[in-house]
C-alpha cells in the first residue's frame, strides 16, 4: 500500500518538524497557555513511572542552615527523584517529577522543563517540580539566585555547579524513561492525618522567633493519591505534609531526606516495586516536633507513612480519567524597597547577612539595575478526572494559604501543595507579614530580595490561584 506508506512518511515527517520546532524555542514559562478542553471520560489512564538516585558521589555543600561551614560528609540516607507520568484517554501527558532536595530557582527549573519539552513535546503547565525541601540536600545552583553565598569556599562552588548539571540530566532521563513506560492504570484520592507538624512562630519580648507555637496553626491533612495498575496492584502512591523537613539540625552533615526520606522509604519497603513521593505542602511556618535526632526523622517518617497505610487501607474515591492542566505566574508585591542611603548604611552592618543583602542591592543599583518591585509567582493547577484538583504554589508558603483555600475553593478533592516548580522565597500571609519574624523578614537577606513582600501579597496570590482553578475546573475557560 504505496499511498498508506506515503501517508505515513508524511506524518512522521510533519512530526518531525514539529519536533524540531519546539526544539528551536526554550520552553516558556508558566503562562496563560491554552488547552484544549477536556472532560471526563470513561477511557482510562496510564501511567509510567521511574526512581532516580540523586545523592552526591562526593562531598558537596549543603543547603537549609545557615551556620553550616563545611561540606557533606558521608552519607545517612540516599536521596531520589521520583517520576510519576500520567496520561489521559485524549492522549494529554503530564509529568510529576518530586525530588529529595530543598528546592530549586526558576532559571534552573525551567533547564529541565526546557528539556522535556523539547524532548518529549510535553508543556510546561503539565510538568510539576515538587521538592521535600529536605534541609540535608545538597545545595543547587541558582536557587538563591544572585547571592554570593560566603559560606561556599571558592573550592566547593564548582561542585554545586557540577551536582546540578548531572542533576538535571539524571531527572530528565528518568522522565524519559517514565514516558516510555505508559501502562494502563487506575488512580484514587484519598485523606489521612498526621499530627507532628507544629507552628513554628513563637511569639516572645523580642517578636517572633523560631521555636514552639502549640497555639499556632498547623495544617494535619495528608492528601494521598493512590496509582495501581489494571489487576489493581499498588505501583506509586503520591502523598503530602505540610511541614518543613527541618527535624535534623544544620550539625548534621550526613546527606538525607528527613522524615520525607524516611516515609518514602518505609512505603517502598512495605509495598515492593511501588514508588512513594512527597509532596510538600504549605508548612513554611512549620516544624517537626519533636526535632534534633535521627530517630525522631525516623519516628516522624513512619507516622507519616502509618497515616498513608490507613488511607490505601480504606475506600479511597475513584479518580476518573481526564486531565486540565494550567500554570501562570503572579507578580507578588514587595514593600517600598530602602533607598539607597539606607542600603549603605546597612551595607556597614555587624550582622554578615545584614551587610551582604544590602551589598548585593547595591551592586545592582551601581549597575543601573531598578530594584525589583514584584516577584513572579508560578501558580500550577491539574484537574484529575472530576474528582482532584491539584495546586501547587512556588516558594515557602506559610499556613494561612490552604487554610483560606480550603474554606474559599471548597476543601473537596483540593490538593494544595507548595515548594513547587520555584523556590524563591517565604511567601507570607497578611498576618505573617504584620507579626513580623523571620519567614517575612529576616529570610529574604537569604533569598536577595529588596525586602518584605507587601501586605496585599495574600490577596494578590488568592485571587491568582482561584483564576487558575477556575480554568481547570468544570467550565473553566480554556
Ligand atoms: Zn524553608
Amino acid at each position: 500500500m504505496i499511498l498508506s506508506a506515503n501517508r505515513f512518511r508524511w506524518l512522521a515527517l510533519i512530526a518531525a518538524l514539529c519536533t524540531a520546532a519546539a526544539g528551536m524555542t526554550p520552553a516558556p514559562g508558566c503562562g496563560p497557555e491554552r488547552d484544549e478542553p477536556a472532560s471526563p471520560s470513561t477511557g482510562h489512564w496510564k501511567a509510567g513511572l521511574a526512581k532516580v538516585c540523586i545523592t552526591p558521589q562526593s562531598p558537596v555543600p549543603m543547603s537549609g542552615y545557615a551556620a553550616r561551614t563545611k561540606p557533606s560528609e558521608g552519607v545517612l540516607q540516599d536521596l531520589h527523584a521520583r517520576v510519576l507520568a500520567l496520561e489521559d484517554p485524549a492522549g494529554r501527558r503530564a509529568v510529576l517529577v518530586a525530588a529529595d532536595l530543598i528546592g530549586c530557582s526558576a532559571a534552573t527549573a525551567s533547564r529541565l522543563t526546557g528539556e522535556i519539552a523539547r524532548r518529549h513535546g510535553v508543556a510546561r503547565d503539565r510538568v510539576l517540580l515538587a521538592f521535600s525541601h529536605t534541609h540535608g540536600g545538597p545545595k543547587v545552583a541558582n536557587l538563591l539566585e544572585g547571592s554570593e553565598d560566603p559560606r561556599v569556599a571558592d573550592e566547593h562552588r564548582q561542585a554545586v555547579v557540577d551536582y546540578t548539571t548531572t542533576l538535571l540530566k539524571t531527572m530528565a532521563d528518568a522522565v524519559a524513561s517514565a514516558l516510555a513506560n505508559l501502562q494502563p492504570a487506575r488512580l484514587a484520592f484519598g485523606r489521612g492525618e498526621a499530627t507532628f507538624a507544629m507552628n513554628r512562630r513563637q511569639k516572645t519580648d523580642k517578636g517572633y522567633v523560631i521555636g514552639v507555637n502549640p497555639e499556632g496553626p498547623v495544617d494535619n491533612d495528608v492528601p494521598v493519591l493512590r496509582v495501581e495498575s489494571a489487576d489493581g496492584d499498588l505501583r506509586a502512591v503520591v502523598f503530602g505534609y505540610a511541614c518543613h523537613n527541618t527535624t535534623l539540625g544544620g550539625t548534621m552533615y550526613e546527606l538525607h531526606g528527613d522524615y520525607a526520606g524516611f516515609a518514602e522509604a518505609g512505603l517502598e519497603d512495605r509495598h515492593a516495586g511501588a514508588l512513594a513521593m512527597f509532596m510538600a505542602g504549605c508548612g513554611g511556618d512549620a516544624n517537626p516536633h519533636p526535632r534534633g535526632t535521627v530517630d525522631l526523622a525516623r519516628q516522624h517518617g513512619q507516622a507519616l507513612a502509618e497515616a498513608v497505610e490507613r488511607v490505601l487501607a480504606g475506600p479511597m474515591q475513584p479518580v476518573r480519567a481526564g486531565l486540565r492542566t494550567a500554570c501562570e505566574t503572579v507578580d507578588l508585591p514587595f514593600a517600598p524597597p530602602p533607598t539607597r542611603e539606607t542600603l549603605e548604611a546597612r551595607a556597614e552592618d555587624t550582622n554578615q547577612y545584614r551587610r551582604q543583602h544590602a551589598r548585593r542591592l547595591l551592586a545592582m543599583l551601581d549597575r543601573g539595575d531598578r530594584l525589583p518591585a514584584s516577584y513572579p509567582c508560578p501558580v500550577q493547577a491539574w484537574r484529575l478526572g472530576e474528582e482532584v484538583t491539584l495546586v501547587a504554589l512556588g516558594g515557602e508558603v506559610v499556613v494561612d494559604y490552604v487554610l483560606r483555600l480550603r474554606k474559599e475553593l471548597g476543601p473537596e478533592g483540593l490538593w494544595v501543595a507548595a515548594y513547587a516548580n520555584d523556590v524563591f522565597a517565604y511567601v507570607p500571609s497578611r498576618r505573617v507579614l504584620q507579626e513580623g519574624g523571620y519567614e517575612p523578614e529576616t529570610s529574604m537577606l537569604h533569598y536577595s530580595h529588596p525586602g518584605p513582600f507587601a501586605p496585599e501579597v495574600e490577596d494578590v496570590l488568592v485571587g491568582k490561584v482561584r483564576e487558575v482553578v477556575a480554568r481547570v475546573r468544570p467550565g473553566g475557560r480554556d
